[in-house]
C-alpha cells in the first residue's frame, strides 16, 4: 500500500508529539484536536482501513485498544470517561489510510458524534 504520513511519523521522518510507543504501536497527539485530549493510536504495521484487517491482525487491533485503556489510566481520565473511534472509508471521513484509533477525552463528548450529514440522508 502507499506510504502515508503516519509511516513517516513512525520512522521519525516528520515530527509528532509522541506519548507512547512499543514494539507494535505508537500513540501521538492529533495535530487538529477535537477535544482537550485527542490522541491517535496506530499500529506500526501499515493497514489501510478496517476492511483490510486480516485474521492475523486480530491481536494487533486488540492491542490498540489495550494501549487506549493504558493511556487513559496513565493520563488520568479513565474514570471520567472517553471515546475511542476508528473511521473507515469515505462516509466516515477517513483521511489517512493507515488505521488509527482516535482517543478523545477531557470533556463531555455528546452522542451521536454527527448531526447535519445524517439529516441529509
Ligand atoms: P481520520 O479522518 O480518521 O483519517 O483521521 C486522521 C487524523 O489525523 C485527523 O484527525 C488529523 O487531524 C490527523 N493528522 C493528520 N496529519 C497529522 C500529523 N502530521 N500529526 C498528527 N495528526 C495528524
Amino acid at each position: 500500500m502507499a506510504e502515508t504520513i503516519f509511516t513517516k511519523i513512525i520512522n521519525r521522518e516528520i515530527p509528532a508529539d509522541i506519548v507512547y510507543e512499543d514494539d507494535l504501536s505508537l500513540a501521538f497527539r492529533d495535530i487538529n484536536p477535537q477535544a482537550p485530549v485527542h490522541l491517535l493510536i496506530i499500529p506500526k504495521k501499515a493497514i489501510a482501513t478496517i476492511n483490510d484487517i486480516q485474521q492475523d491482525d486480530r491481536e494487533l487491533v486488540g492491542h490498540l485498544y489495550w494501549v487506549a485503556a493504558h493511556l487513559a489510566k496513565d493520563m488520568g481520565f479513565a474514570d471520567d470517561g472517553y471515546r475511542v473511534v476508528m473511521n473507515c472509508g469515505e462516509n466516515s471521513g477517513q483521511t489517512v489510510f493507515h488505521i488509527h484509533l482516535h482517543l478523545l477525552a477531557g470533556k463531555p463528548l455528546g452522542w451521536p458524534p454527527y448531526t447535519d450529514r445524517m439529516k441529509e440522508g
